[in-house]
């Protein structure tokens, strides 16, 4: 019972997993790629965005180089005419001009205010080729504005910081650009928090954030770096809600596998369940199939066969035999059909003290000699032979050696021939057989149905018959169907066959009949009584 529910408690967890599991595994995967994927993408960005950076500060610098070249004195008409030009000319130049000693001395924005001591601090960051750079400038003309400011040798320009982060980009995602000497922000896209940039500036971008992946580029050839971020997208991000469903269908598909189980099972049970109560209930019947004297057409004996009806179905005894020895009914099973074909024949025996029934015994019967006591036990009073019951065993009963052997010998001693069953099919090889004393052997039928065929296997039963023949015992031939058979074996000194030539298994009624038929017809065959 125990046992039953944990295989189906396995079954309902395999069920479970087998859902469950892949679909878990899919979402993992694929969330991972699209997180290596949106890392990939915004590397990317960030190297654009440094790019962008790089040329807007170079044009900073040619546009201070060209007002330089001017040379005229600074603030003369002609320097602030240049500055004008350059502005016009330098995209992302708003403003030109020269300063000197803290101050602005002249551009076209100011005009010349050499005269009113408009204050120039001091820059934010020195370049080691001479640039000055005054970031987070305030205009001195609006209370708004703020520049980027790059100077040189008394020379300035102005730049718009929005130039320096205005990369195109659909998704709008945040830039910073930093200068990696002082780690300062020169430059911010609207709507980016500073100090939120900074930091993952500082971390190179591994900021631990579920919302937000961050990554950083720097230029190879200016104190510049980018800090961009864009929104992460997570197929796990309703993950309580993912694993909800999916373990719910888990359950219902762990439910379908543990009824199936469950059914598989108890058809099972029940099937063993119903043979344990066919064999304490009696209902087992036994047929009994004649063995005939191949020289004299006699019939000498019967093979007692175990039948079982279930709900209007024969059940073969090749399915039900093999399910008692699994379960431990066989010895049950085997008393029966002693008890049976002793209840069903004992007349018959005793009317024809040379007549046998031969009952199959399996593995179990032959470790003790259990089924001898009975057999010795139930024949007492009867005034039937022990030879009249015979003892068959198959090959891969004879397994077990050292216990069997024992068995063997003590059913031969008590006057029960033994007879070894099906030979050719299981393990035995000559020589091993020499070492058991048995008195019968019954070549199998597979071997039989070879015989006066071409086929290359029919070289095995000769070769059987005279191995009997020389450890000198008697051979019983069975399932046999054609004459030839008959022909061949009787040529070749097999003494007994069976099979549906002669007759099938028959109930006891059947058989009795079929025997007086037989009697009628051969007329004087009955045999001698020994
Ligand atoms: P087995 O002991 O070798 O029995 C002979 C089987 O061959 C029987 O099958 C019989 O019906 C079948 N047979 C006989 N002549 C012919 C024939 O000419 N043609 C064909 N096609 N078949 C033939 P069955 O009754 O189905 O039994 C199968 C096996 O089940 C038996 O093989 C035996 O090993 C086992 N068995 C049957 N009854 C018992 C029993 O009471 N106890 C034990 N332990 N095993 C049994
Ligand atoms: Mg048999
Ligand atoms: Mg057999």
């Amino acid at each position: 019972m125990l046992k039953r529910m944990s295989l189906i408690s396995a079954y309902i967890a395999l069920g479970c997993a087998a859902t469950v599991l892949p679909v878990l595994i899919s979402i993992y995967v694929a969330n991972e790629d699209v997180a290596r994927r949106e890392q990939r993408d915004l590397r990317l960005y960030a190297e654009k965005a440094v790019m962008r950076t790089e040329l807007v500060t170079y044009q900073g610098f040619a546009a201070i180089a060209d007002l330089q070249a001017e040379h005229g004195a600074p603030c003369s008409p002609e320097y602030l005419e240049r500055a004008a030009h350059v502005i016009f000319n330098y995209r992302y130049v708003r403003d030109a001009g020269a300063y000197g000693d803290g101050r602005y001395l002249c551009s076209p924005l100011f005009g010349d205010v050499r005269t009113q001591n408009l204050a120039l601090p001091p820059p934010r960051w020195r370049s080691n080729d001479g640039y000055l750079l005054w970031f987070q400038q305030k205009n001195p003309l609006s209370d708004v504005r703020e520049d980027i400011q790059i100077g040189r040798n008394g020379q300035y320009v102005s730049i718009d910081p929005q130039s320096y982060v205005d990369v195109m980009d659909p998704a709008g995602r945040p830039i910073a650009t930093i200068n990696t000497d002082v780690n300062s922000i020169v430059a911010l896209s609207t709507g980016a928090d500073p100090d939120e940039m900074l930091d993952a500036w500082k971390r190179a971008g591994r900021v631990d954030s579920g919302e937000w992946n961050y990554a950083v580029a720097r230029s190879a050839t200016r104190a510049l770096g980018v800090v961009v971020k864009g929104r992460r997208t997570s197929l796990l991000k309703d993950w309580p809600g993912l694993l909800a469903m999916w373990v719910s269908m888990g359950v219902a598909m762990g439910g379908a596998f543990g009824w199936f189980a469950f059914k598989r099972i108890s058809r099972q049970v029940s099937f063993q369940a119903s043979l344990e109560w066919a064999i304490s209930q009696r209902i087992i019947d036994v047929e009994y199939q004649p063995v005939v004297s191949l020289a004299t057409n006699e019939c000498v004996g019967v093979e007692a066969l175990a039948r079982w009806n279930l709900n209007g179905r024969e059940i073969s005894p090749n399915i039900f035999i093999a399910l008692a020895e699994q379960h431990g009914l066989i010895q049950a099973l085997t008393d029966l059909v002693l008890d049976k074909a002793l209840h069903d024949l004992t007349d018959l025996l005793r009317s024809r003290p040379s007549f046998y029934v031969s009952i199959n015994v399996s593995g179990e019967d032959l470790r003790t000699p259990r089924f001898l006591n009975l057999i010795t036990a139930r024949l007492a009073g009867t005034g039937l032979r022990p030879a009249q019951i015979r003892i068959e065993a198959t090959e891969r009963h004879f397994l077990n050696a050292d216990v069997t052997r024992q068995t063997i010998a003590a059913f031969r001693s008590a006057g029960h021939p033994v007879y070894i069953d099906d030979f050719g099919t299981g393990y035995s090889s000559l020589a091993y057989l020499q070492t058991f004393r048995i008195d019968v052997l019954k070549i199998d039928k597979s071997f039989v149905d070879t015989i006066a065929q071409q086929a290359a296997s029919s070289i095995v039963a000769p070769h059987i018959i005279d191995m009997a023949h020389e450890l000198g015992v008697e051979i019983v031939a069975e399932g046999i169907e054609r004459s030839e058979q008959v022909e061949y074996l009787a040529r070749r000194g097999v003494q007994y066959g069976q099979g549906w030539l002669f007759a099938k298994a028959m109930r006891r009624e059947e058989l009795v009949a079929w025997l007086e038929a037989r009697r009628a017809s051969h007329a004087p065959a009955q045999p001698a009584v020994q």
